[in-house]
């Protein structure tokens, strides 16, 4: 089931890592780790704007959750602990390397409530997680996995088009975090921030258009498998945008991501040349259509003359029915 979530970010501090892409103080937006007491009056704040408290999860996010000292992640974990259990909340959902997590940590983050756990495993090639200096292997993603599964919810990230990786590494990762059947999954494009090791060894051989359709394609085996994505890039923030010096950030790449998959969707109903009326539920008409028109540009070069039509009967989950109208001359 899906939470929203009141989200805490933890700067880099915990972590003792240093990932050539990461550069945590830009990408959580903050500087300095807050307070158990800073936390809990941001908890307190959220709280009095939820509508549905009994759907909403507290999570901590932006760092290497269970790197953090033992006192001040038990000090976090109990003002959300509380609020949890004051406001009849759904959970506690935290982020963390694969190789911060022992059964020790596991009885920790199980006697403060904690009910999600995500690993960053990011690549499951050994040589990428090496390139990219992340400090463990795949196998400490699959150990990790091993003791988390029968515990806790648990949810998997990877980034595609990380240095040192390329769409056929990155889709071999998305197949080995697909057979370690998390509950969820969220799939970060590498973006390359300023002032990061990165940022020195950059060369961009990728197109955004090309990383949408490698993520299309992995999106629908996480489907095909009953993964559940809850997030495809990362959210849009100025303070992010103004450091992105390359790699694949659009503001709306999951909306990208949608696009082509109507787009694959729609050519598989494209028996013949000509024009087709193609009917979506209305609210997948923009989907269908893509930005600035683009699916209808592709298929209009490729001969076919597509219009997209609501209809209410189909449902939202991308479904579409097409009719074919004549055949150009
Ligand atoms: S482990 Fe996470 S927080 Fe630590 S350097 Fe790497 S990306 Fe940043």
């Amino acid at each position: 089931m899906s939470h929203s979530n009141i989200s805490i970010f933890i700067p880099h501090a915990g972590c003792e890592h240093n990932c050539i892409f990461c550069n945590q103080h830009i990408i959580s937006g903050a500087e300095k780790p807050p307070t158990a007491v800073e936390v809990k009056a941001e908890i307190k704040t959220a709280i009095s704007k939820l509508k549905n408290p009994e759907n909403t999860e507290i999570a901590f996010f932006g760092g290497s959750f269970t790197c953090l000292p033992d006192e001040y992640m038990t000090s976090l974990l109990a003002v959300a602990w509380e609020a949890v259990r004051l406001h009849n909340l759904a959970g506690i959902r935290i982020s963390t390397r694969p190789d911060a997590i022992t059964p020790d940590i596991l009885d920790t983050l199980e006697s403060f409530g904690v009910t999600a756990i995500e690993l960053g495993a990011q690549s499951m090639s050994d040589e990428v997680l090496r390139l990219n200096r992340r400090g463990h292997t795949a196998l400490d993603v699959v150990k990790a996995v091993a003791l988390i599964k029968e515990r806790f919810e648990f949810g998997l990230q990877m980034m595609t088009g990380m240095y040192g990786s390329n769409a056929d590494t990155d889709m071999k990762t998305a197949k080995a975090i697909a057979k370690l059947a998390p509950d969820t999954v969220r799939i970060y494009p590498t973006v390359v921030i300023k002032g990061t090791e990165l940022e020195k060894v950059w060369e961009q051989t990728t197109s955004l258009d090309e990383m949408v359709s490698i993520v299309a394609a992995m999106v629908s085996l996480f489907e095909t498998e009953n993964i559940r994505i809850i997030r495809v890039g990362l959210h849009a923030s100025e303070t992010l945008e103004a450091d992105i010096t390359g790699g694949y950030y659009h503001p709306a790449f999951g909306e990208l991501v949608e696009n082509e998959i109507f787009f694959r969707l729609i050519t598989e109903k494209l028996t013949k040349k000509g024009a087709y009326i193609i009917y979506v539920h209305p609210k997948n008409i923009s989907k269908a259509i893509g930005q600035k028109s683009k699916n209808i540009t592709k298929l209009s070069l490729s001969g076919y003359d597509i219009t997209v039509r609501p209809d209410e009967t189909l449902t939202g989950r991308r479904e579409i029915r097409a009719k074919h109208e004549h055949i150009k001359e």
